[in-house]
């Protein structure tokens, strides 16, 4: 969800093209998208741009779930209508794609917008070409929309280029459907063994034996590099190497299966040099993020660059308080000479306030402004406030200790805005060195669960590397949610000692704890551990 907000945040134009575009429609349109092959950031914009706008989605199996999140990251005034065309059922293949030609047109002549979303490319080995067909034949206007196709994408994120100077100067996509062993295939493999370029093969686990030994009897040689690409540019991608003659062995001693990308050819060699997506830090580990469903953004984002598949899992949410005390905080801005700030959430709140109050950062001019951490400074900067202090280490702790030597803490109102439930340690700190306190409550967290019962079955299940918690709150609420049999399953890492005081006294194991307790100190920490 949160990598599709930032996907339609980047996107930016999207709302208002998708929706002049439907201003100057009368009759509907099916677009043919192609969806990449699975890493949602390979979407073309437009792609995204039709998701975001479109009345329907038609999908199949290979669609990314992250992709369909898309569609309903703005508010709609009804909600997308979503066909799954992927379940195989007892029916023929030609029977189910007869009908999904048929829900195509009957969606298209109710006028509306249809995302037809498909794997990969519509067009390569998509039968994309065949409802673009039935649509015409209809007279049902489409529009098609080209995506990266897996033999390519699967094939670069292995590391290894489809062509390459000197190496390979063309390159043959081809379906592994048809056994080469019948009459009735259509593929003439002893004409692709003597073409010399690389080979790319989809669809073909099961025939890749017979295959091979087609190109061998064409005088391809057994020796030549091969490699297979299973669920190529997902968090899970694996590949394996061989040749020509030893590559289907591999596959199945390796256990890969379906969907694999096969690639042949002197190419395959460069994945020494230039393999990139399996040597990332993180890659092949699965961890869980348990942040707040709207502050998980810069965590995950970070965990998925380092090649981390991230698992959110909100265990808290942000629920804000009743708005009065604060009001009245605010309206007695010129008595404080500072104001606290423990939290980004804090800062939000607090200027939404301010806000609504038709003031802004002018009427904190006279008032002095601490923040905890980077992050916090960060979000008041955005409202045009500076801080006046700000510590090295990121604890209320090492805060109290840079106001320690100011002269104008004794004596001086201050305004802590808190989250309920926070440690007491700023406000005691502050009280003895002598300044006035005023805590005003802005926000608390509460459990927010959502995806638990999944996530417990996949912890029982060994299925996590790690956890991260960037708070205690959150270490509370992630064991209340999955149960402190599956929480203790799973070693954690932690932004702090606080923190980690947290997860330890929950019986967890911190494995990690950042030195910096910021999210970049965090995730820097999580990757030199596993580096
Ligand atoms: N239109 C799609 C191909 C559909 S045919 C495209 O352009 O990519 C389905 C075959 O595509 C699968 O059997 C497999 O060979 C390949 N495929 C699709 N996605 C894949 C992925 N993420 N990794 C490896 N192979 C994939």
């Amino acid at each position: 969800m949160t990598q599709a907000r930032r996907m339609t945040e980047a996107l930016g134009r999207t709302e208002a093209l998708g929706r002049t575009e439907a201003l100057g429609m009368t009759t509907g349109m099916v677009y043919l998208v192609g969806a990449g092959p699975g890493d949602p950031g390979l979407l073309t914009l437009r792609g995204g741009e039709l998701l975001v706008t479109c009345d329907a989605i038609v999908y199949d199996a290979l669609a990314n779930p992250a992709l369909l999140a898309l569609a309903s990251v703005h508010e709609r005034a009804t909600p997308v209508e979503l066909h799954d065309v992927g379940k195989r059922g007892g029916a023929s293949e030609s029977a189910r794609q007869d009908e999904i030609n048929a829900l195509l047109v009957r969606l298209g002549k109710e006028g509306k917008r249809v995302v037809r979303l498909k794997g990969g490319d519509p067009l390569v080995f998509g039968r994309g070409s065949e409802e673009a067909q039935a649509l015409a034949e209809a007279g049902v206007p489409f529009e098609i929309v080209p995506g990266v196709t897996a033999g390519i994408a699967a094939a670069a994120y292995a590391g290894i280029p489809v062509t390459h100077r000197g190496i390979a100067t063309s390159v043959t996509f081809v379906t592994g459907h048809e056994d080469p062993a019948k009459d009735t295939t259509t593929v003439d493999w002893s004409a692709l063994a003597r073409a010399g370029g690389t080979i790319v093969l989809y669809m073909g686990v099961k025939t890749l034996p017979r295959i091979a030994a087609a190109l061998v009897g064409g005088g391809m040689s057994p020796e030549t590099p091969a490699a297979a690409v299973q669920w190529g540019t997902h968090p899970h991608q694996r590949t394996v190497t061989g040749t020509l003659s030893t590559l289907a062995d591999v596959m199945e001693r390796e256990g890969i299966s379906a969907p694999v990308i096969t690639i042949i050819g002197p190419v395959v060699a460069l994945r020494e040099e230039i393999g990139w997506f399996d040597r990332r830090p993180l890659f092949g580990k699965r961890i869980v993020v348990t942040r707040a469903r709207s502050q998980a953004a810069s965590l995950s984002e970070r965990l998925r660059a380092a090649g981390a598949e991230v698992i959110e899992m909100p265990a808290t949410q942000i629920e804000v308080a009743d708005p009065g005390p604060l009001r009245s905080a605010i309206a007695r801005r010129d008595e404080y000479g500072w104001i606290m700030f423990t939290s980004q959430n804090a800062v939000r709140i607090f200027w939404d306030a301010l806000r609504a109050e038709s003031l802004d950062a002018r009427a904190l001019a006279r008032v002095k402004i601490g923040a905890v951490g980077p992050a916090t400074a960060a979000a008041l900067l955005d409202c045009g406030i500076a801080v006046d202090v700000s510590p090295d280490r990121f604890v209320a702790e090492a805060l109290l200790d840079a106001l320690r030597d100011r002269r104008d803490v004794r004596g001086v109102r201050v305004l802590y805005a808190a989250a309920q439930g926070a440690r007491e340690t700023l406000q005691d700190g502050l009280e003895e060195l002598g300044a006035v306190v005023d805590r005003v409550e802005l926000y608390r967290s509460v459990p927010d669960g959502a995806g638990s019962e999944e996530l417990r079955a996949r912890l029982l299940d060994g299925g996590a590397d790690l956890v991260t918690f960037t708070s205690a709150s959150s270490v509370k609420a992630f064991v209340a949610a999955v149960g402190d049999d599956a929480a203790v399953r799973v070693r954690a890492a932690s932004i702090g000692p606080i923190t980690s005081a947290a997860a330890r006294e929950h019986g967890l194991e911190v494995a990690i704890e950042a030195t910096e307790s910021t999210i970049p100190g965090l995730v820097a920490a999580i990757t030199a551990q596993f580096a």
